[in-house]
Protein backbone atom coordinates (compact mmCIF):
# COMPACT_ATOMS: atom_id res chain seq x y z
CA UNK A 1 0.00 0.00 0.00
CA UNK A 2 2.68 2.48 1.26
CA UNK A 3 4.38 2.65 -2.32
CA UNK A 4 0.71 3.38 -3.94
CA UNK A 5 0.43 6.62 -2.24
CA UNK A 6 1.59 9.68 -3.77
CA UNK A 7 -0.61 11.66 -0.98
CA UNK A 8 -2.20 11.27 1.96
CA UNK A 9 -5.68 13.96 2.12
CA UNK A 10 -7.52 13.96 5.32
CA UNK A 11 -10.02 16.58 5.13
CA UNK A 12 -7.93 19.88 6.42
CA UNK A 13 -6.49 22.33 4.08
CA UNK A 14 -7.40 25.61 2.24
CA UNK A 15 -9.98 25.39 -0.36
CA UNK A 16 -9.22 23.86 -3.90
CA UNK A 17 -6.04 21.79 -1.93
CA UNK A 18 -7.32 18.52 -2.95
CA UNK A 19 -8.25 19.13 -6.52
CA UNK A 20 -4.50 20.35 -6.76
CA UNK A 21 -3.30 17.59 -5.27
CA UNK A 22 -5.40 15.49 -7.49
CA UNK A 23 -3.96 17.23 -10.22
CA UNK A 24 -0.24 17.23 -8.98
CA UNK A 25 -0.94 13.31 -9.18
CA UNK A 26 -2.09 13.33 -12.58
CA UNK A 27 0.86 15.23 -13.83
CA UNK A 28 3.16 12.59 -12.06
CA UNK A 29 1.39 9.65 -13.68
CA UNK A 30 1.27 11.12 -16.92
CA UNK A 31 5.38 11.18 -16.58
CA UNK A 32 6.11 7.79 -15.70
CA UNK A 33 2.81 5.70 -16.54
CA UNK A 34 3.31 5.55 -20.71
CA UNK A 35 -0.10 3.80 -21.00
CA UNK A 36 -1.61 6.53 -19.18
CA UNK A 37 0.56 9.08 -21.22
CA UNK A 38 -0.88 7.38 -24.21
CA UNK A 39 -4.80 7.32 -23.01
CA UNK A 40 -4.71 11.39 -22.56
CA UNK A 41 -2.74 11.41 -25.74
CA UNK A 42 -5.80 9.76 -27.53
CA UNK A 43 -8.30 12.42 -26.18
CA UNK A 44 -7.09 14.63 -29.35
CA UNK A 45 -8.32 11.87 -31.58
CA UNK A 46 -11.92 12.23 -29.93
CA UNK A 47 -14.44 14.07 -31.59
CA UNK A 48 -17.87 16.24 -30.60
CA UNK A 49 -20.83 17.33 -31.77
CA UNK A 50 -23.99 19.04 -30.51
CA UNK A 51 -27.04 17.98 -31.15
CA UNK A 52 -29.90 20.57 -30.20
CA UNK A 53 -32.63 18.94 -29.21
CA UNK A 54 -35.50 21.96 -28.05
CA UNK A 55 -35.47 22.14 -24.51
CA UNK A 56 -32.45 20.87 -24.00
CA UNK A 57 -29.24 19.62 -25.73
CA UNK A 58 -27.21 16.58 -25.78
CA UNK A 59 -22.99 16.87 -26.21
CA UNK A 60 -22.20 13.83 -28.56
CA UNK A 61 -18.58 12.84 -28.15
CA UNK A 62 -16.54 9.64 -30.20
CA UNK A 63 -13.86 8.20 -28.17
CA UNK A 64 -12.87 4.66 -29.11
CA UNK A 65 -10.92 3.67 -26.18
CA UNK A 66 -14.20 3.91 -24.22
CA UNK A 67 -14.67 0.32 -26.25
CA UNK A 68 -13.95 -1.96 -23.50
CA UNK A 69 -15.92 0.19 -20.79
CA UNK A 70 -19.38 0.72 -22.86
CA UNK A 71 -19.37 -2.82 -24.29
CA UNK A 72 -18.09 -4.33 -20.07
CA UNK A 73 -19.60 -7.38 -19.57
CA UNK A 74 -21.44 -6.87 -15.83
CA UNK A 75 -23.20 -10.00 -15.47
CA UNK A 76 -22.36 -11.54 -11.85
CA UNK A 77 -20.90 -14.63 -13.48
CA UNK A 78 -18.52 -12.26 -15.79
CA UNK A 79 -17.35 -10.22 -12.57
CA UNK A 80 -16.75 -13.47 -10.72
CA UNK A 81 -14.35 -14.43 -13.04
CA UNK A 82 -12.03 -11.11 -13.51
CA UNK A 83 -10.03 -9.88 -11.53
CA UNK A 84 -11.10 -6.61 -9.87
CA UNK A 85 -9.03 -4.04 -11.24
CA UNK A 86 -10.09 -1.92 -8.35
CA UNK A 87 -8.45 -3.64 -5.65
CA UNK A 88 -5.10 -2.51 -5.02
CA UNK A 89 -3.23 -5.56 -5.59
CA UNK A 90 -4.32 -5.74 -8.56
CA UNK A 91 -3.31 -2.23 -9.42
CA UNK A 92 -0.95 -1.52 -12.61
CA UNK A 93 2.88 -1.51 -11.17
CA UNK A 94 3.55 2.39 -11.78
CA UNK A 95 -0.19 3.36 -10.50
CA UNK A 96 -0.86 5.70 -7.56
CA UNK A 97 -3.15 7.03 -5.80
CA UNK A 98 -4.35 10.26 -3.24
CA UNK A 99 -5.35 8.50 0.08
CA UNK A 100 -9.11 9.84 0.72
CA UNK A 101 -9.85 10.29 4.26
CA UNK A 102 -8.24 7.23 5.01
CA UNK A 103 -11.08 5.07 3.35
CA UNK A 104 -10.40 5.88 -0.53
CA UNK A 105 -8.04 5.91 -3.06
CA UNK A 106 -8.10 8.94 -5.52
CA UNK A 107 -6.99 7.51 -9.14
CA UNK A 108 -6.03 8.72 -12.55
CA UNK A 109 -8.86 7.08 -14.76
CA UNK A 110 -6.85 5.13 -17.02
CA UNK A 111 -9.69 5.40 -20.27
CA UNK A 112 -10.38 9.11 -19.82
CA UNK A 113 -13.39 11.04 -20.90
CA UNK A 114 -11.87 14.54 -20.16
CA UNK A 115 -8.33 16.09 -19.96
CA UNK A 116 -8.72 15.38 -16.75
CA UNK A 117 -10.60 12.41 -15.13
CA UNK A 118 -10.51 10.68 -11.61
CA UNK A 119 -11.91 6.97 -9.88
CA UNK A 120 -12.40 7.57 -6.42
CA UNK A 121 -11.90 3.41 -4.78
CA UNK A 122 -12.87 2.31 -1.41
CA UNK A 123 -10.12 0.57 -0.31
CA UNK A 124 -11.83 -2.47 0.61
CA UNK A 125 -13.70 -4.58 -1.67
CA UNK A 126 -17.52 -4.01 -1.21
CA UNK A 127 -20.27 -3.81 -3.35
CA UNK A 128 -21.27 -1.08 -5.65
CA UNK A 129 -23.98 0.47 -3.46
CA UNK A 130 -24.64 3.61 -2.45
CA UNK A 131 -26.68 3.43 0.58
CA UNK A 132 -24.30 4.34 3.61
CA UNK A 133 -21.91 6.42 1.35
CA UNK A 134 -24.23 9.53 0.45
CA UNK A 135 -21.64 11.25 3.20
CA UNK A 136 -18.54 10.53 1.45
CA UNK A 137 -20.10 11.44 -2.00
CA UNK A 138 -20.81 14.95 -0.98
CA UNK A 139 -18.05 15.41 1.18
CA UNK A 140 -15.45 14.33 -1.74
CA UNK A 141 -18.01 17.11 -3.59
CA UNK A 142 -17.10 19.48 -1.24
CA UNK A 143 -13.47 18.76 -1.40
CA UNK A 144 -12.93 18.75 -4.92
CA UNK A 145 -15.72 21.55 -5.55
CA UNK A 146 -16.57 23.85 -7.59
CA UNK A 147 -13.67 23.06 -9.82
CA UNK A 148 -15.14 19.15 -10.34
CA UNK A 149 -18.52 17.33 -9.57
CA UNK A 150 -18.59 13.57 -8.44
CA UNK A 151 -20.95 11.15 -9.89
CA UNK A 152 -21.83 7.75 -9.23
CA UNK A 153 -22.91 4.71 -11.35
CA UNK A 154 -25.04 2.32 -10.18
CA UNK A 155 -24.44 -1.33 -10.10
CA UNK A 156 -26.85 -2.31 -13.09
CA UNK A 157 -26.56 1.64 -14.50
CA UNK A 158 -23.30 1.97 -15.99
CA UNK A 159 -20.76 0.87 -13.29
CA UNK A 160 -17.94 -1.01 -14.75
CA UNK A 161 -16.90 -2.49 -11.62
CA UNK A 162 -20.25 -3.57 -10.05
CA UNK A 163 -18.58 -5.06 -6.80
CA UNK A 164 -16.13 -2.60 -6.05
CA UNK A 165 -17.64 0.84 -4.65
CA UNK A 166 -16.74 3.66 -6.55
CA UNK A 167 -16.98 7.33 -7.71
CA UNK A 168 -15.74 9.67 -11.05
CA UNK A 169 -14.87 12.84 -10.79
CA UNK A 170 -14.33 15.21 -14.02
CA UNK A 171 -14.38 18.58 -14.29
CA UNK A 172 -17.52 20.86 -13.23
CA UNK A 173 -19.52 22.63 -16.06
CA UNK A 174 -18.82 19.50 -18.32
CA UNK A 175 -22.12 18.79 -18.70
CA UNK A 176 -25.51 20.43 -20.63
CA UNK A 177 -27.79 19.09 -17.67
CA UNK A 178 -25.54 21.68 -15.07
CA UNK A 179 -26.45 24.68 -17.39
CA UNK A 180 -29.75 23.68 -18.26
CA UNK A 181 -30.80 23.39 -14.27
CA UNK A 182 -29.43 26.67 -13.69
CA UNK A 183 -31.69 28.01 -15.95
CA UNK A 184 -35.10 26.06 -15.44
CA UNK A 185 -36.67 28.64 -13.14
CA UNK A 186 -38.53 27.77 -10.41
CA UNK A 187 -42.35 28.06 -11.40
CA UNK A 188 -42.16 26.78 -14.94
CA UNK A 189 -44.97 24.34 -15.99
CA UNK A 190 -44.21 20.96 -14.44
CA UNK A 191 -41.44 22.63 -12.26
CA UNK A 192 -42.84 20.86 -8.90
CA UNK A 193 -40.57 22.21 -5.43
CA UNK A 194 -40.65 21.21 -2.43
CA UNK A 195 -38.93 22.75 0.70
CA UNK A 196 -37.81 21.32 3.49
CA UNK A 197 -35.67 23.93 6.06
CA UNK A 198 -33.44 25.26 3.03
CA UNK A 199 -33.19 22.21 1.56
CA UNK A 200 -35.08 22.24 -1.95
CA UNK A 201 -36.48 19.02 -3.97
CA UNK A 202 -37.24 19.28 -7.19
CA UNK A 203 -38.19 17.66 -10.46
CA UNK A 204 -37.73 19.63 -13.55
CA UNK A 205 -39.52 18.07 -16.95
CA UNK A 206 -38.97 18.99 -20.57
CA UNK A 207 -35.48 17.31 -20.44
CA UNK A 208 -36.24 13.87 -22.56
CA UNK A 209 -35.21 11.93 -19.39
CA UNK A 210 -36.50 12.02 -15.77
CA UNK A 211 -34.74 13.64 -12.50
CA UNK A 212 -34.96 14.65 -9.34
CA UNK A 213 -32.55 17.78 -7.87
CA UNK A 214 -31.94 18.38 -4.10
CA UNK A 215 -30.58 21.66 -3.76
CA UNK A 216 -29.44 23.28 -0.52
CA UNK A 217 -26.17 23.67 1.85
CA UNK A 218 -26.88 21.58 5.03
CA UNK A 219 -25.14 18.20 4.19
CA UNK A 220 -26.74 16.25 7.03
CA UNK A 221 -30.19 17.03 5.63
CA UNK A 222 -28.96 16.54 2.10
CA UNK A 223 -28.15 12.97 3.02
CA UNK A 224 -31.39 12.44 4.75
CA UNK A 225 -32.92 13.50 2.09
CA UNK A 226 -31.30 11.32 -0.48
CA UNK A 227 -31.83 8.24 2.15
CA UNK A 228 -35.88 9.08 2.17
CA UNK A 229 -35.04 8.80 -1.75
CA UNK A 230 -33.68 5.50 -2.32
CA UNK A 231 -36.07 4.41 0.10
CA UNK A 232 -39.15 5.78 -2.01
CA UNK A 233 -37.35 4.28 -4.99
CA UNK A 234 -37.35 0.59 -3.47
CA UNK A 235 -41.08 1.01 -2.68
CA UNK A 236 -41.67 0.86 -6.29
CA UNK A 237 -38.07 -1.54 -7.03
CA UNK A 238 -39.46 -5.19 -7.32
CA UNK A 239 -38.03 -7.66 -4.46
CA UNK A 240 -34.87 -9.04 -4.66
CA UNK A 241 -32.74 -7.08 -7.61
CA UNK A 242 -31.22 -5.07 -5.24
CA UNK A 243 -30.21 -1.48 -5.34
CA UNK A 244 -32.96 0.70 -7.52
CA UNK A 245 -31.48 1.88 -10.58
CA UNK A 246 -30.21 5.05 -10.63
CA UNK A 247 -27.20 7.43 -11.85
CA UNK A 248 -25.93 10.63 -8.99
CA UNK A 249 -24.43 13.45 -10.08
CA UNK A 250 -22.78 16.27 -7.45
CA UNK A 251 -21.98 19.60 -7.84
CA UNK A 252 -20.86 21.86 -5.01
CA UNK A 253 -20.62 25.65 -6.39
CA UNK A 254 -22.36 28.31 -4.01
CA UNK A 255 -24.62 24.88 -2.74
CA UNK A 256 -24.68 21.40 -3.35
CA UNK A 257 -26.83 20.03 -5.74
CA UNK A 258 -27.26 16.34 -6.19
CA UNK A 259 -29.07 15.37 -9.52
CA UNK A 260 -30.52 11.94 -9.62
CA UNK A 261 -31.24 10.07 -12.45
CA UNK A 262 -33.78 7.05 -11.80
CA UNK A 263 -33.25 4.46 -14.40
CA UNK A 264 -35.53 1.90 -15.83
CA UNK A 265 -33.10 -0.46 -17.90
CA UNK A 266 -28.95 -0.54 -18.19
CA UNK A 267 -28.71 -0.49 -22.13
CA UNK A 268 -31.37 0.42 -24.65
CA UNK A 269 -32.34 -2.32 -27.33
CA UNK A 270 -30.62 -0.85 -29.74
CA UNK A 271 -27.46 -2.51 -27.86
CA UNK A 272 -28.70 -5.90 -27.99
CA UNK A 273 -29.54 -5.78 -31.79
CA UNK A 274 -27.34 -8.19 -34.17
CA UNK A 275 -25.86 -6.44 -36.96
CA UNK A 276 -25.79 -3.13 -38.56
CA UNK A 277 -28.86 -2.17 -36.30
CA UNK A 278 -26.92 -2.55 -32.88
CA UNK A 279 -25.16 0.49 -31.79
CA UNK A 280 -22.68 0.43 -28.63
CA UNK A 281 -24.59 3.00 -26.39
CA UNK A 282 -24.39 2.04 -22.46
CA UNK A 283 -25.62 4.96 -20.81
CA UNK A 284 -24.00 6.38 -17.34
CA UNK A 285 -24.17 9.36 -15.61
CA UNK A 286 -22.29 11.13 -17.79
CA UNK A 287 -24.70 10.20 -20.58
CA UNK A 288 -27.59 11.36 -18.33
CA UNK A 289 -26.20 14.44 -17.96
CA UNK A 290 -25.97 15.22 -21.51
CA UNK A 291 -22.54 13.83 -22.67
CA UNK A 292 -23.50 10.58 -24.55
CA UNK A 293 -20.15 8.99 -25.33
CA UNK A 294 -19.79 6.88 -28.82
CA UNK A 295 -16.79 4.35 -28.90
CA UNK A 296 -18.22 3.42 -32.71
CA UNK A 297 -17.92 5.96 -35.09
CA UNK A 298 -20.77 4.51 -37.93
CA UNK A 299 -23.04 5.19 -33.98
CA UNK A 300 -21.88 8.59 -33.46
CA UNK A 301 -22.27 10.17 -37.11
CA UNK A 302 -25.61 8.50 -37.38
CA UNK A 303 -27.45 10.18 -34.09
CA UNK A 304 -30.37 12.09 -34.30
CA UNK A 305 -32.46 14.05 -31.46
CA UNK A 306 -35.51 11.06 -32.07
CA UNK A 307 -32.73 8.66 -30.98
CA UNK A 308 -31.63 10.80 -28.23
CA UNK A 309 -35.14 10.40 -27.41
CA UNK A 310 -35.67 7.22 -27.58
CA UNK A 311 -32.37 6.06 -25.92
CA UNK A 312 -33.66 8.90 -22.77
CA UNK A 313 -36.98 7.07 -23.18
CA UNK A 314 -35.73 3.37 -22.49
CA UNK A 315 -33.42 3.88 -19.87
CA UNK A 316 -35.08 6.44 -17.84
CA UNK A 317 -37.83 5.77 -15.43
CA UNK A 318 -41.36 6.62 -16.97
CA UNK A 319 -43.14 9.46 -15.68
CA UNK A 320 -45.49 7.89 -13.27
CA UNK A 321 -43.03 6.35 -11.61
CA UNK A 322 -41.24 9.44 -10.91
CA UNK A 323 -44.58 10.93 -9.98
CA UNK A 324 -44.67 8.09 -7.10
CA UNK A 325 -41.31 8.61 -6.49
CA UNK A 326 -42.02 12.41 -5.66
CA UNK A 327 -44.97 11.46 -3.74
CA UNK A 328 -43.29 9.39 -1.29
CA UNK A 329 -40.38 11.62 -1.26
CA UNK A 330 -42.18 14.55 -0.38
CA UNK A 331 -44.05 12.88 2.30
CA UNK A 332 -40.81 11.34 4.20
CA UNK A 333 -39.81 12.98 7.39
CA UNK A 334 -35.97 14.34 6.38
ZN1 LIG B 1 -12.03 -4.89 -5.73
Amino acid sequence: MKNILFADYEGKGEAGALSRICEALLEQQKGSWRELAEAYEGLSGTEQRTLDCGRFAVVLQFNPRRAASSGAKVDPESIRNRRCFLCTGNLPPLQRGVLYRREFLILCNPAPIFRRHFTVSSLRHRPQSIAGSFGTMQALAEDLGPQYLVFYNGPRCGASAPDHLHFQAVPAGCLPVEEELGKAGKGQPGFETAFRGGLSVYRPEGLGRETIILEGSDTARITSALDAMLSAMREITPPGVGEPMLNIICTRQKTIRVIIFPRNKHRPDVFYREGEGRKLISPAALDMGGLMIFPIKRDYDSMTCDDILQVYGEVSTGKESMSRIFELLTGFQY
